[in-house]
């Protein structure tokens, strides 16, 4: 028989992941508070436009300001800019020199959707119809018969933006992508599921009532649309294609199972680590070092765009600040750390084969550490030292944040990558951190309340680093 000191020394040596309610049971009623501001947050920005105007409003109220170039900032000022509209960056002065560097996070701000092609209306046998380009990895099947909303800008000839937002509220339409009925659907059935909806077939139903004025004009169930469009809007069909109109499932956010313990909601890759990162700069008051958080767009379609990390902005507005402050902006990045918060792969039971059970992040054991994305290989990850991952592991036992590690499904059987690798290549230490997601990029992705608020401690925590 082994003493139960021996036991317990010989426990210390093996590392068993539990369960969070099991050690703090305490932690539910704040997982399920900070959950209620993230689910407003999830149905007020369905896009990136959305939540950089929602994440505006956050930040105002925190008494954060626009920055301005050539102002030099004082410990404790805080500061945000918005880039296009689409994404932002905003952060609170440090009390340290800033040439120490600063603590970054970023997360973004798109989500996989359906986007109206430029030239979108069509009508086939008085169906009315709108056609769809798909934007980032969506599985197409899982867009058909679901109520979809439509959100976006459409800019007019002279130059005046006119918002448009249709499907949210109770009162007003929905529109959808039709599938085939099972009782035709044979030919259908033996297409991969890959091309169970194939993208020219993701087209959009949005009307099938003729104008009703006799006229001599074809295509009069389109023409009734673009009058309805036109009454309420004072658009026309040119200015679609100044348009930017995103089509996004028309559900709320909502509790899932008999315990409320998950949420279920459309675009929470990667909004749940934006809300956590918003969050947990707003409650960063004096912190030692510079804190900085950017809610990125396009990380969805490989950051590219003058709105997406592959972009200078974030180099640029590193310089600003740099230059602010009589700093050396080289200097400010060699020294910086960063937390590239993007969400991971939760074991789906019924799934168990598309990943190596032994190193996957489960639903409930905390925020998922990733030392490493990338494909075939580790290919296109920016794979983070030890030395790093020491560091932030330190950090987060200190604060008795749960984590866990993960990665992106097992050996060679896909992949994906994050921005981590653009904050590397402005010579930063980075490391991935997220949270599980089950039926990730789906229009109902899943989170653990208990993961989402461990993540918000561990964004926090860093924030407000003194090491
Ligand atoms: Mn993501
Ligand atoms: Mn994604």
């Amino acid at each position: 028989m082994v003493s139960d000191a021996k036991l317990k020394e010989l426990q210390n040596l093996t590392w068993e992941l539990p369960h969070i309610y099991k050690i703090e049971p305490g932690l539910i009623p704040l997982a399920d508070e900070f959950a209620k501001g993230y689910k407003y947050f999830l149905d007020q920005g369905k896009t990136e436009r959305e939540c950089v105007r929602e994440a505006e409003i956050l930040l105002k109220k925190a008494g954060y300001q626009p920055f301005s170039l050539g102002k030099k900032y004082q410990a404790g000022d805080k500061f945000y800019c918005v880039n296009r509209n689409k994404a932002m960056i905003f952060g609170t002065l440090g009390t340290q020199d800033l040439e120490k560097g600063i603590h970054l996070s970023v997360a973004h701000i798109d989500s996989p959707r359906l986007d109206l092609k430029q030239v979108p209306l069509y009508e086939d046998h008085d169906i009315g119809l709108a056609k769809t380009h798909y934007y980032g990895g969506v599985r197409k099947y899982q867009w058909g018969a679901t109520p979809l909303a439509l959100h976006g800008i459409v800019v007019k000839a002279n130059g005046e933006v006119v918002e448009i937002s249709i499907g949210e509220k109770e009162d007003e339409p929905v529109f959808c992508v039709t599938d085939l009925l099972p009782h035709l659907a044979q030919q259908q059935n033996k297409r991969t599921l890959e091309e169970g909806l194939k993208g020219e077939e993701l087209n959009l139903l949005v009307g099938s009532i003729p104008y009703f004025e006799d006229t001599e004009l074809k295509e009069k169930v389109k023409l009734n649309i673009l009058v309805l469009l036109n009454e309420r809007y004072g658009i026309t069909e040119r200015d679609l294609a100044r348009a930017e109109i995103e089509i996004v499932p028309a559900a709320k956010a909502r509790d899932v199972g008999f315990d409320t313990s998950l949420i279920g909601s459309y675009g929470q890759d990667d909004r749940v680590c934006a809300y956590a990162a918003l969050m947990a700069e707003i409650e960063t008051k004096n912190p030692k070092y510079t804190s900085l958080c950017v809610l990125a767009d396009k990380e969805e379609i490989g950051s590219t765009g003058n709105t997406g990390l592959d972009s200078f902005y974030l180099l640029h507005f590193l310089e600003d600040l740099a230059e602010n402050q009589g700093a050396n902006a080289r200097q400010v990045m060699r020294n910086s750390k960063c937390l590239s918060a993007d969400v991971g792969v939760a074991y789906d039971p019924t799934f168990p084969e598309v990943v190596d059970s032994r190193n996957c992040a489960y639903m409930n054991r905390g925020c998922i550490l990733m030392k490493y994305t990338g494909s075939r290989g580790k290919g296109g990850s920016s794979d983070t030292s030890a030395e790093y991952l020491g560091y932030l592991t330190r950090l987060l036992d200190q604060n008795k944040v749960f984590w866990q590690t993960g990665e992106l499904g097992a050996v060679d059987v896909g992949g994906g990558g994050t921005v981590a690798k653009y904050v590397a290549s402005l010579n930063m230490e980075v490391i991935d951190i997220g949270v599980p997601v089950l039926s990730m990029h789906s229009p109902f992705e899943l989170t653990a309340k208990l993961d989402v608020y461990q993540l918000f401690q561990a964004l926090k925590c860093f924030a407000a680093d003194e090491a």
